[in-house]
C-alpha cells in the first residue's frame, strides 16, 4: 500500500536518508526501528506527503505521493489534544468536519471510546487524564477520521514501561480488529519485534534500511502474555 523506491531525502547539505526500499503491504503491521536521527520521522513525513523525497519515489496504492495524503492517519509523539474540549469533544472534531448528524457523532464517539478502552471518560477534559489515557484519546480521534493506513511516530516513547505495554497490546488489538495497514516507528527493538508482522531495521545516518525481518509469530498472538513471560515489567 506504501512503497518507497530508492528514496533519498536531503535537507540542504544534510543527507537524512539514502536509497530506501521498503514496501508496506495491505493489512500489514510494519515496525521501523533505528537510532535517533537515522531518518525514521522523515520517512513517515514522506508517506504522509508532508515532505517530498529528493531522489526516488514514494507511492501510495501505486500513485506517487505528491500532496498531503488524506488516506493516512498520522500519530506523532505529541498528542495535540484540544485542552478546552472534553474527550468526546476532541474525538468529535473529525466527525463534525465530516458533517455527521449529532446522533451519528454521539454513536460513533461511544464506539470509539469503547474501542480504545475509555468508556465513561467522554466528559472528562484532557488534563484530567493520565498520559496513557491521553494517548488513547488521541488514537480515538485519529481513528474517527477512519484512515485507511496508520502512521505512528514513537507514540509511546514518553510512557512508563507498564503503560507502554498496555498501549502496545491496545494498538495490536485495534490493528487486528480494524485490519489497518500500519507503519510504526520506534527506537525500542523489543517493541518493534513484539508488535510487527515485519520489522525494518535502520542503520545510523545517513539512514538506510539494511534488513527487513519477517517475524515468525502469528498476528493473533497473545502479546500481553508474551511480554509478561519475559522479565520486563
Ligand atoms: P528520532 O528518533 O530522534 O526522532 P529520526 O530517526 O526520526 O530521529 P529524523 O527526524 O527523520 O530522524 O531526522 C533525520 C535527519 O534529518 C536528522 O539529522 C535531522 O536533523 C534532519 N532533519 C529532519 N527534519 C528536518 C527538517 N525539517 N529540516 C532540516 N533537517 C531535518
Ligand atoms: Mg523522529
Amino acid at each position: 500500500i506504501i512503497r518507497y523506491e530508492n528514496v533519498g531525502k536531503a535537507f540542504g547539505a544534510l543527507q537524512a536518508v539514502t536509497d530506501i526500499n521498503l514496501t508496506v503491504h495491505e493489512g500489514e503491521f510494519i515496525t521501523l526501528v533505528g537510532p535517533s536521527g537515522c531518518g525514521k520521522s522523515t520517512l513517515l513525513n514522506m508517506a504522509a506527503g508532508i515532505f517530498a523525497p529528493t531522489s526516488g519515489a514514494v507511492s501510495y496504492r501505486g500513485e506517487k505521493v505528491s500532496a498531503f495524503n488524506r488516506k493516512v492517519g498520522y500519530m506523532t509523539q505529541s498528542d495535540h489534544l484540544l485542552h478546552w474540549r472534553t474527550v468526546a469533544g476532541n474525538i468529535a472534531v473529525p466527525l463534525e468536519i465530516a458533517g455527521l448528524s449529532k446522533k451519528q457523532i454521539r454513536d460513533r464517539i461511544e464506539d470509539l471510546l469503547d474501542l480504545v478502552g475509555l468508556k465513561g471518560f467522554g466528559d472528562n477534559y484532557p488534563n484530567e487524564l493520565s498520559g496513557g489515557m491521553r494517548k488513547r484519546c488521541a488514537l480515538a480521534r485519529l481513528l474517527a477520521y477512519d484512515p485507511e493506513t496508520l502512521l505512528f511516530d514513537e507514540p509511546f516513547a514518553a510512557l512508563d514501561a507498564q503503560l507502554r505495554l498496555k498501549m502496545q497490546v491496545e494498538v495490536r488489538r485495534i490493528a487486528t480488529q480494524l485490519k489497518k495497514s500500519i507503519l510504526f516507528v520506534t527506537h525500542d527493538l523489543d517493541e518493534a519485534v513484539a508488535l510487527a508482522d515485519r520489522c525494518a531495521i535502520f542503520t545510523s545516518r545517513p539512514g538506510t534500511i539494511r534488513e527487513v525481518l519477517d517475524i515468525p509469530l502469528p498476528p493473533d498472538r497473545d502479546l500481553f502474555h508474551l511480554r509478561h513471560n519475559r522479565d520486563y515489567v
